[in-house]
């Protein structure tokens, strides 16, 4: 399989490397050359098909040539090796639980995935590499996690000051081992642009190897399709007489950009809802065609803090033309008030705690039903991407004793706080880059 850059359809490239670059050298996705069919007898037999087979037949196409297929299924065990459990929230509306993973969040099906990759293609080409990611929350948690005590690898997270929360900062800092904070003083932006300028470093490239691993990565990417495969086999099983419609909380829009990816291999798939917060570029760019995004707006759902989605490109290639992606896909926004607003009667109603995220998912879903109707024959599912006690700090007061830690967690609260503070100036970075590494 080839991957081409979305700027130029001639530049072309095998998994191994677009894994290892990340982007193209002229800036452009990657996007696979063809899309890969799954056949209708293997939709119509998918209960058949445990997990692990399940998720080999979707990605095997998607690395040939550059994975063994033992080795990848060893990746695919390994990666997923937590439960996808799938709720009835009401009649036909389902909750896919995406967040039993390490960090609690969607996230780590990527990163724990893409950690693997890497690892397997340095077992016959050993050399050091450095991971850089900076992280607004959920996603370094996630990557330190994937790459923890990964031979060869050295993980850098750069997280802004005071603006994770206790539990994602406690995450980030107390894995240790290969694994390092640096608290940024200053916000997201400023890591990002310390990131960013670290990488187009020619002097600081010719002494470390430096690896992004953010969320256009083909390696975090394309693994996301697996959801909803997993929610399919689950709720349509054999019975083609039904229909399934997703609603994804999108900030960079690769999860749902994967969903795409899986209806345009032959899952049957009847639409998908976009769910943003305020920051909704996308929305309105469904509305009229018209791409104006603004700078992003601080809300509680702060994965999906995003005014211009890197993953659109992507969206765009598989439906050029806005009139005819309106054809698959809604996209609606919802205010903070809203999302409380939901997260709190879903839980009066039917004892159900949504975080953030998936709130706005929930409420994608339920504005669409009210928009266009629903028979009786659509289930609709709303990916759940994190787990409430993540965003504990954003639920009113009252609700905060109702949200239990995991036990899974609660050595992590016991650990001390590892990180280096350092001020958003380039010059300290690098420094701290040539002197740690
Ligand atoms: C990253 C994230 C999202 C947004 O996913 P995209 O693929 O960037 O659209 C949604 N929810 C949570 C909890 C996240 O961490």
């Amino acid at each position: 399989m080839w991957f081409f850059s979305l700027k130029n359809s001639q530049y072309r490239v095998e998994f191994k490397e677009a894994l290892s670059t990340g982007l193209a050298p002229d800036k452009g996705l990657f996007f696979p050359e063809k899309i890969p069919q799954i056949s209708k007898n293997f939709i119509n037999q998918i209960s058949e098909h445990n997990l692990y087979d399940l998720t080999f037949e979707v990605i095997y196409p998607y690395v040939t040539n550059t994975i063994t297929k033992e080795y990848l299924k060893k990746i695919i065990r390994e990666t997923l090796s937590f439960p996808f459990p799938i709720q009835a929230i009401k009649k036909d509306i389902y909750a896919l639980e995406l967040f039993h993973g390490p960090t609690l969040s969607f996230k780590d099906i990527g990163a724990q995935f893409m950690a693997r990759c890497i690892n397997y293609f340095q077992i016959d080409h050993p050399s050091k590499i450095t991971v850089l990611v900076a992280t607004s929350g959920d996603t370094g948690g996630a990557v330190a996690n994937g790459f923890y005590k990964v031979p060869n690898v050295k993980v850098l997270i750069l997280y802004p000051s005071k603006k994770v929360s206790p539990l994602q900062e406690l995450q980030l800092t107390t894995l240790g081992e290969n694994v390092s904070a640096i608290e940024v003083e200053g916000d997201f932006d400023d890591c990002q642009s310390l990131v960013k300028s670290a990488f187009l470093d020619e002097q600081l490239q010719k002494k470390i190897t430096l690896t992004s691993a953010n969320s256009i990565n083909i390696a975090r990417w394309l693994p996301q399709m697996i959801y909803y495969f997993i929610a399919y086999r689950s709720l349509i099983g054999g019975k083609s007489n039904k229909k399934i419609v997703f609603s994804v909380p999108s900030g960079n829009f690769g999860n749902l950009c994967a969903g795409m990816m899986t209806s345009k291999m032959g899952l049957p798939i009847e639409h998908f809802i976009a769910s943003t917060n305020i920051n909704d570029t996308v929305p309105r760019f469904m509305q009229n065609g018209i791409y104006s995004p603004i700078e992003s707006k601080a809300t509680i759902s702060n994965a999906m803090d995003v005014a211009d989605p890197s993953n659109l490109g992507r969206l765009l290639h598989l439906h050029p033309y806005y009139k005819d992606l309106q054809k698959y896909m809604t996209a609606y926004s919802f205010s903070d008030y809203q999302t409380i607003d939901s997260i709190q009667k879903i839980w009066k109603n039917t004892g159900y705690m949504l975080d953030p995220h998936g709130a706005i998912a929930y409420l994608g879903l339920e504005q669409y039903f009210n928009k266009k109707g629903r028979d009786s024959s659509t289930i609709g599912v709303f990916l759940a991407t994190a787990h409430p006690v993540k965003f504990v700090n954003k639920f009113p007061q009252k609700f905060r004793s109702q949200i239990c830690i995991p036990d899974t967690l609660k050595p992590m609260m016991k650990k001390n706080k590892k990180r280096s503070r350092i001020s958003k100036d380039y010059s300290t970075f690098k420094r701290y880059l040539l002197d740690k590494i």
